[in-house]
């Protein structure tokens, strides 16, 4: 039986934290700290996103600024908001929510957001720093788990840890960021071979793969801590993440649930990697 990972109180304690050095800027310098999200075309999802991420902006006390472009906006209109965002003393972090149109060439809206503004981690340069270990602004998903074992005291280091997915978003950072965590890392993806017998292997096993329940509880080993970044929909349309968490449990010595695990640690790393962005500048 599992300790299970609660990364619904977690995201609360931090947000709570996170509120106090909010205020303390202000008291300090007399400004706000400013996050600009920005949303080009209808996707329902990324509505939602955006959305759940002024609303926790307001919660800590940061200032939204909040820009919503239609979908048949040109790639010249989304890059010079982009640098309008990035010349403005008010707005001390950048949000492009992606994925953008398909007309729209993401990697040179990305390359516009300077470094010192990219609170989601994925500009080149930032990239770059975390994969050399070097000061930088992680990626708000894997970050938060690396903030979940902290909490749980589970140091990475010397142990074998699997990250099944190699996204630019969650499984590549992933591994980075446990391996500058000393831990001896495997990437996973659909091209594998014995998958079972490698995620068996590991001592942290972090999947991020977008299968619903695909780890089962025979690609796990004893006492195992097992991270599901996965969101998914079941058979019934139930949220539900990549791993068969009933059956992996009872295996598992440490285990986060889907929903209340990873999912609420992501949005608060954003106000984090804010903040802190904010108090470089
Ligand atoms: P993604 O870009 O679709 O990448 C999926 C990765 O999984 C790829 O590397 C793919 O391998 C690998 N993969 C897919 N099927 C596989 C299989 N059968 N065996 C082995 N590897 C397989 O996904 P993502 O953006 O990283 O997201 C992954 C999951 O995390 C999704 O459920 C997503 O909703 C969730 N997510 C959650 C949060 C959160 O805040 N909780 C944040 C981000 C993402 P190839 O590279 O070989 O194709």
């Amino acid at each position: 039986m599992s300790t299970v990972i609660d990364g619904k109180a977690l995201a609360a304690r931090m947000r709570a934290e996170i509120k106090e050095r909010v205020a303390a800027f202000k008291a300090e310098r007399g400004r706000e700290i400013g996050l600009a999200v920005v949303l080009v075309g209808e996707d329902s999802a990324s509505q939602v996103y955006v959305r759940n991420k002024i609303k926790a902006c307001e919660e800590v006390g940061i200032q939204s600024y909040s820009y919503h472009l239609p979908a048949d906006a040109t790639q010249n209109q989304v890059c010079e908001l982009v640098d309008e965002l990035a010349a403005s003393e008010n707005v001390h972090g950048i949000l492009v929510q992606l994925p953008l149109p398909r007309h729209i060439d993401e990697r040179e809206v990305l390359r516009r957001i300077p470094t010192k503004k990219d609170v989601d981690g994925f500009c080149a340069e930032n990239v770059g720093n975390l994969a050399m270990n070097r000061e930088t602004i992680a990626a708000c998903t894997p970050f938060g788990v690396m903030k979940m074992l902290e909490a749980y005291g589970i140091d990475p280091k010397g142990k074998s840890a699997v990250v099944l997915g190699r996204s630019n978003i969650v499984g590549k950072p992933m591994a980075m960021l446990l391996l500058n965590a000393d831990a001896t890392v495997t990437v996973c993806h659909s091209k594998t071979k014995n998958l079972k017998e490698v995620c068996a292997s590991a001592d942290i096993l972090v999947v991020a793969i977008g299968r619903a329940r695909f780890v089962t509880e025979d690609m796990v080993k004893e006492g195992a801590v097992v991270i599901d970044v996965g969101m998914d929909r079941d058979e019934n349309g139930r949220l539900c993440g990549d791993v068969d968490y009933d059956a992996v449990k009872e295996k598992a010595s440490y285990i986060t649930p889907v929903p209340g695990g990873v999912g609420p640690m992501t949005i608060t790393m954003l106000l984090y990697n804010t903040v802190q962005t904010a108090s470089r500048g």
